[in-house]
């Protein structure tokens, strides 16, 4: 089988690529290792940052988001100095986030992908990415029924997540990999409540981090640091709502809301960087090419704008010859990336007193629990700092 562009993975990096690609007459085709229905129901991100809505909204794909999705532009801290606000919508240089869950915007995408034409096979996995430093690059994959076929491509794309088979198939060498780990653990819940405030809630606590992040008028996320290597049920529900509603100081700032836990899961604040982000006809984008502690919530945002650039570069090579802009995808998408990690990485150590090297030390470093609460009152305080906040918490 064969496509000018095969594009491995239909998350958001995945389904923006092939529906620039298809908008462009471009003969693609997206492989998905999964079924429609996991891909529809995978909760995760939820706040969308301006530029994506703007690039959503300049091919026409941002209908749902505006029907269904919220803006959001305040941000509230808790610490042991009290409590404040930063409405980041409203200072220099900020915006709103459109909060609207990952899986609905995923829903979105694939529908206008699927009413304009758009070949995809689910249940399809990638298994290698073979001979990418030739210009006739191919994809071994399992198909539905467990038959190995081979993808023959101009291109390939891998937006298929850090455990994908783009990345598994660089040679040793190729590019270099950067990983970074931030030395904290997360405890990530979606809870089946509407959110309790009218804000981002981010709570620095002797005891550890803990956050409230609206997603829908039903569902809500809240995180809690965790100790690294504890399973995710090891807590009953009840103290696991008595423990965020210490952190959260509830008993200062008003109840959470307590509703069914529906989803946990634990992850460790681990980032990497692929560089560069080509390999000869392989191209990555989204989770492959970088992985983004969750802190700052930028990893779809990436996820989108990369995909616009990449398709735009593929389309020029593909429709005129022109391959400039595949020549200099990987130091313009990485550009961003890195100036998303730097944020991520302060942002990660406003919110848990880490060392600059991250590891170790956790919450109980004196030293760094003093510059973690030095941070916080420069941003309490300081007019500049709110406003860098704000540019860099909003954009991407
Ligand atoms: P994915 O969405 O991971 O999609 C990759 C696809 O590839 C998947 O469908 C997978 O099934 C498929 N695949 C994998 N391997 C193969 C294979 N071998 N063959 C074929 N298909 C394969 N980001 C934000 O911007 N804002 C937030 O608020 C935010 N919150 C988050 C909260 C949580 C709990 C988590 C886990 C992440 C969050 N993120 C957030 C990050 C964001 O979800 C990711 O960065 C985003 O999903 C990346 O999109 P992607 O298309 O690159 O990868």
């Amino acid at each position: 089988e064969s496509a000018d562009v095969v594009v491995l993975g239909a998350g958001p990096a995945g389904l923006v690529l092939g529906l620039l690609l298809r908008a462009a007459g471009i003969d693609c085709v997206i492989l998905e290792r999964a079924s429609r229905t996991h891909v529809q129901t995978r909760a995760r991100a939820g706040f969308l940052a301006p530029n994506t809505v703007r690039i959503l909204d300049r091919h026409g794909l941002a209908d749902g988001l505006h029907l269904g999705g919220r803006r959001h532009g305040t941000c509230e801290f808790r610490t042991e100095d009290g409590r404040f606000r930063l409405d980041y919508g409203a200072l220099a240089q900020g915006g709103q986030h459109h909060v609207y869950p990952q899986q609905n915007l995923v829903t979105d995408l694939l529908t206008h992908y699927l009413d304009i034409g758009g070949r995809i096979r689910f249940h399809t996995e990638a298994l290698a990415v073979r001979d990418a430093d030739s210009p006739r690059p191919s994809v071994t994959t399992r198909e539905p029924d467990g038959r190995p076929t081979r993808w023959t491509a101009r291109y390939v794309a891998g937006c298929d997540g850090r455990h994908g088979a783009a990345r598994r198939s660089l040679p040793p060498g190729a590019v270099r990999h950067h990983h970074h780990d931030h030395g904290v653990t997360w405890l990530g819940l979606l809870a089946e409540t509407p959110p309790s405030l009218d804000a981002v809630g981010y709570a620095v606590h002797g005891r550890g981090f803990a956050g409230h992040m609206a997603r829908t008028a039903e569902v809500t996320r809240y995180y809690l640091q965790w100790q690294r290597g504890t399973p995710a049920d090891a807590w009953p529900e009840q103290r696991i709502w008595d423990e965020l509603d210490l952190r959260m100081r509830a008993a200062d700032h008003g109840p959470l809301r307590r509703g069914r836990l529906l989803e946990r899961g634990v992850f460790d604040l681990t980032c990497d960087v692929v560089a560069p982000l080509r390999h000869g006809s392989l191209f990555l984008a989204g989770d492959a090419a970088s992985l983004l502690a969750p802190a700052a919530a930028k990893g779809a945002n990436l996820a989108v704008l990369e995909a616009e650039i990449l398709a735009e570069a593929l389309a020029d090579a593909l429709t005129q010859g022109d391959t400039a802009g595949l020549d200099a995808y990987s130091d313009r998408c990485l550009a961003h990336i890195w100036r998303a990690q730097e944020f991520t990485g302060w942002m990660t150590r406003l919110l848990h007193a880490v060392p600059e090297q991250g590891r170790g030390a956790g919450a109980g470093s004196f030293f760094h629990a003093g510059l973690q609460r030095s941070r916080l009152n420069s941003l309490r305080t300081s007019r500049i700092y709110q406003d860098w906040f704000a540019e860099n918490y909003v954009g991407v």
